[in-house]
């Protein structure tokens, strides 16, 4: 049984400064030196999940293996430290106000009044500990999102200051992420946002051990003591981050500045051999040089906002370091596509993705690339909705059955290539009833898939409530459309391809989910590659 060490990551000043690529760097570093780590984020909204929200408002909902739906932030933590996260990893206020409910329902709290503190306080520091009380880590490292300042941080700021007095500072520590804005006119950095917003976490008990300043600017060690000395800290306990050109450089510039270092010191933990980050670099010089390049298409419907997209541009990331390739990504709003415009917008590209998504909105457009793709010899991936357009679109190109749809669009379509899962007909509530996290996929030797795995056997994480109508897998697979991957157990397709097309692939599943730096996802690999290849045509 380890003794678990706590280190919470809090943010001031502005929020999108990066609190998740902190604490995955970090984490990333102490794990480089021998230490077992992971990550939990804190969200302090009062949806039970994420599950339920549109992308638009919150990027993507990210998946684990157990099937929690839960923040992108859980997406950078597994792509760094290349272990699994879980339902433990991800809590929100709704889902500590509904434990804390209903324990009052069942009379648990025995008559007494039941507040904010100790209550609430109690459930969130219960959720803290679950991870450490596993025995599996030497650290913890909590991000509690939001800012401070916020009313719905209070509840956790409160939380963090007991469980630290607690524990005692040597086991449990506080990180505070701020921002050193640099005003061009004064040709200066200021520090006074910083100043008031530490002041604001000492108004309610909190004093962070460790400054990590974001800024377009070095600061210097003026700064560094004047912001030691408002903020209460030591001069080597403030820890610059400069911009960096890309997220896979923070831990780097993290172990650069020391910040693995003082943690180590502050948790009273030995500094052990120093991060080597060999496999990583690697990784990294790659990506950074790339031999040759590739313009894929996302088509998507929510592409004005990259974030919705997260995990499939890093696989990219992934999958083009591995190749030594540049993917350059054309984002494509499926809306605005037309069996008409689609020529020109898709024009160039040497690999096409449709990509996941939730209801009518853009689906006709997502159909027109498809049958580009497939017309034209264009690699194609097709995840989750992109692949159920893919068994749409032949449907009806192909077959010839023009009212083929999905019933998620239309309930009484005459031929529902797309149906609703058996176990989904009666599910009425939206949150967390779809078919989630991982299920067992086997594969067709000598298709695409199979090649790309080299393997028979594949676990992937889901997100759906509609599948394949295996009422038409024999005439698909006669006209050319085959099932190349079957959940054992049920028969239900989770993969198409065209072995008549270079590389037509469509997935049911989320393969984004599951590709990190260390192991960029086969299926991302394999697409590159043969849009690598396409370009060279
Ligand atoms: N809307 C589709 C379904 O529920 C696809 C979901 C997705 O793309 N994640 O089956």
């Amino acid at each position: 049984m380890k003794n678990t060490k706590y280190v919470f990551v809090t943010g001031g000043v502005t929020s999108s400064l990066g609190k998740g690529i902190i604490a995955a760097s970090l984490a990333k570093l102490l794990q480089e030196r021998g230490y077992s780590v992971t990550i939990q984020k804190l969200d302090p909204y009062i949806n039970i999940d994420p599950g339920t929200l549109n992308p638009y408002e919150h990027g993507e909902c990210y998946v684990t293996d157990d099937g929690a739906e839960t923040d992108l932030d859980l997406g950078h933590y597994e792509r760094f430290l290349n272990i699994p996260t879980s339902q433990a990893n991800n809590v929100t206020t709704g889902r500590i106000y509904q434990s804390v409910i209903n324990k009052e329902r069942k009379g648990e709290f025995l008559g007494k009044t039941v507040q904010v503190i100790p209550h609430i306080t109690d459930e969130i520091k219960h959720r803290i500990q679950i991870l450490g009380k596993t025995g599996d880590f030497d650290i913890v490292i909590t991000e509690i999102g939001g800012t401070v300042g916020d009313i719905e941080s209070l509840p956790y700021v409160e939380a963090v200051r007991q469980l630290q007095w607690e524990l005692g500072e040597e086991n449990a520590i506080v990180i505070h992420l701020t921002l050193i804005p640099y005003l061009a006119a004064a040709g200066e950095l200021k520090t006074k946002p910083t100043q008031h917003s530490v002041k604001m976490l000492m108004q309610s008990g909190l004093s962070p051990n460790i400054l990590v300043c974001r800024s377009e600017h070095n600061i210097n060690d003026g700064i560094k003591r004047k912001l030691a000395l408002f903020c209460n800290v030591k001069k080597q306990d403030v820890i610059q981050s400069l911009d960096a050109e890309t997220i896979y450089d923070v831990p780097n510039l993290m172990y650069k500045e020391g910040l693995d270092r003082v943690v180590l010191e502050k948790l009273e933990l030995d500094q052990n051999k120093e991060p080597a980050l060999i496999d990583w670099n690697d990784f990294v010089t790659k990506h950074k040089n790339p031999k040759q390049e590739v313009e894929i298409g996302l088509i998507g419907k929510y592409v004005e906002l990259h974030d919705s997209y997260k995990s499939i541009t890093e696989a990219f990331i992934h999958a083009g370091s591995s190749n030594e390739t540049k993917v350059n990504v054309r984002w494509i709003h499926s809306e605005k596509l037309t069996p008409e415009n689609v020529v020109d917008n898709l024009n160039g590209l040497n690999g096409v993705l449709v990509a996941p998504g939730f209801g009518d909105r853009g689906i006709e457009g997502k159909i027109a690339a498809v049958q580009y793709a497939r017309e034209h010899n264009i690699p194609f991936l097709g995840i989750c909705l992109g692949m159920q357009m893919a068994v749409i679109e032949f449907s009806r190109n192909v077959l010839n059955l023009q009212n083929a749809n999905s019933v998620e669009m239309n309930e009484d379509i005459e031929n529902p290539v797309i149906n609703l899962m058996e176990e989904q007909k009666n599910v009425t509530e939206k949150g967390g009833t779809m078919r989630l996290g991982a299920w067992d996929c086997d594969l067709i030797e000598n298709s695409n898939v199979y090649k790309a795995y080299n393997k028979t056997q594949i676990s992937e994480r889901h997100r759906h409530r509609y599948e394949f109508n295996n009422a038409y897998k024999k005439q698909l697979e006669d006209a050319g459309m085959v099932a190349t991957g079957l959940n054992p157990k049920t028969g239900l397709v989770e993969i198409v391809e065209i072995p008549s097309h270079p590389w037509f692939v469509g997935v049911q599943y989320h393969p984004e989910y599951k590709s990190t730096v260390l192991n960029p996802h086969p299926l991302f690999i394999d697409f590159i590659k043969a849009s690598l290849k396409q370009s060279k045509k």
